[in-house]
């Protein structure tokens, strides 16, 4: 299968990134344990185990939205606010890739998912399609909206709120113009919806090096995007909260079908195989006369729409530099907490989480050349082309983070860095080497000979 050719070519760059981090470069460390599915190899912890019944999915609360809300008395954005009319001048912007959530949450007493749900929802016309009572939709857009954590930095419902508004512009992108069902629409927005739900503002390696009750219950495997679809799904079961009760079963087990696969492909650890599938599909693409994807199997629509939302999650420094701004301090913050409870366990601290060494704007630069670039670049062929201006924002943030790097201090100075420049360098040579003697030509055609990261 051609996807074994990109597998093998992006793991070959990624080996350098391996290489690098176990010479001490966080940024590439960082990488290479994000976005890479590999073994780790990590010391066996201390059982810490609590003895706690694990037929429950933990993180579910009893919360009661129900009395507050009836069909006849539903606000027009599904939320109670003093701003409407701010609330709906934003909203105006809801089918753009510009489109403000900040302003949304602000507008909308702290409810962005809801808000934009209930927004989405109705412009979709999904309420109608799949028969969900308003009062139901709004109860359980609120329930999950409660499920995630006010007081984690990026991993809250602003984020979620974030990707399914990216989700719902990229499902309306020209090339994808009604290919797929209302079902596999539901599914994706959804999915998108819950897709970090009771996140708790640590990784899985946390959780899983911590013996996590978590990590327990999935056998460290996926454990924060089980999660997040078993509190998903079971907060249907809630008071007045099942908006899907009008679907058929048949309906209903597609439907969960999708869901659990698109969420599930949001762990980054799985972004390597992901990219790799996406690259054969759009070698082998075919568009009908109007510029429009042929996607005939039910295979190829669920895979473009686990890209489509993995995508969406990795699309901040996709969106205008103050938006991606904004979400690059959030996730610093959740990444040096993280850092903090492990220095305060004595753990040995997460690569780019301890906040007296990282560099937020090198991880940047390394996060868009590795991970954000080649997927948006292989997004934008496959709907090519659509994309074209989201991919120049993101060579403008590129380049407004690298020269925003701190310039490597003259006195004294910092071995550190120094380090990491020589580090980059052998690899740019290995690249290049590596470009002159593969022996299969087309494959070093595309990512390999990227320019490397320069730090200096
Ligand atoms: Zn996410």
């Amino acid at each position: 299968m051609a996807s074994n050719k990109f597998k093998r070519m992006l793991n070959r760059e990624l080996s350098h990134l391996s290489e690098m981090s176990r010479s001490g470069n966080q940024v590439s460390e960082y990488i290479s344990s994000t976005f890479l599915d590999k073994q780790n190899e990590v010391e066996i912890p201390s059982p810490t185990l609590k003895d706690k019944p694990m037929s429950q999915i933990s993180g579910v609360r009893k919360l009661s939205h129900s009395s507050s809300l009836s069909s006849t008395s539903m606000p027009r954005f599904g939320v109670n606010t003093d701003h409407e009319d701010e609330l709906a001048k934003e909203l105006e912007e809801l089918n753009k890739w510009s489109f403000n959530i900040f302003q949304v949450a602000e507008f909308s007493n702290n409810r962005p998912l809801s808000c934009i749900m209930y927004t989405i929802f109705q412009e979709r016309e999904l309420l109608k399609t799949f028969r969900i009572p308003a009062d139901t939709f709004v109860t359980y857009v609120m329930t999950l909206e409660d499920h995630y954590h006010g007081n984690v930095a990026y991993h809250n419902s602003l984020h979620a709120a974030d990707v399914t508004q990216s989700t719902h512009v990229l499902l309306s992108t020209p090339a994808l113009d009604a290919v797929f069902t209302d079902l596999e629409i539901l599914a994706a927005l959804f999915a998108a919806a819950i897709h970090d739900v009771d996140h708790p503002g640590v990784s899985n390696q946390f959780l899983i090096n911590t013996n996590s009750e978590l990590a327990l219950m999935y056998n460290d495997e996926s454990v924060l995007e089980n999660h997040h679809l078993a509190v998903g799904f079971k907060l249907l079961h809630q008071d007045n909260c099942d908006i899907f009760q009008n679907l058929t079963k048949r309906q209903r087990q597609s439907l969960r079908k999708l869901v659990i696969d698109i969420v599930l492909a949001t762990d980054m650890s799985k972004h390597m195989t992901l990219l790799a599938d996406l690259k054969t599909m759009v070698e082998t693409k075919k568009v009908t006369s109007s510029g429009v994807l042929l996607l005939d199997h039910y295979n190829e629509r669920i895979q473009v729409l686990r890209n489509m939302v993995h995508c969406a999650d990795l699309s901040n420094p996709t969106k205008t530099l103050p938006l991606y701004r904004q979400w690059t301090e959030r996730i610093m913050e959740e990444f040096f907490r993280q850092g903090d409870k492990e220095r305060e366990r004595g753990m040995e601290i997460s690569a780019m989480c301890d906040k007296h060494t990282a560099s937020v704007e090198k991880s940047q630069v390394g996060f868009i050349d590795y991970i954000v670039h080649p997927l948006w670049e292989t997004w934008a062929d496959l709907v090519h082309p659509d994309a074209q201006e989201l991919l120049d924002t993101l060579e403008e943030n590129r380049e407004w983070y690298l020269t925003t790097m701190p310039q490597s201090p003259s006195p004294p100075p910092d071995r550190h860095l120094q380090h990491d420049r020589f580090q980059f360098e052998i690899t740019l040579e290995d690249l290049e080497h590596n470009n002159h003697n593969h022996e299969i030509e087309e494959e070093v055609e595309e990512g390999c000979q990227k320019e490397p990261l320069k730090f200096d």
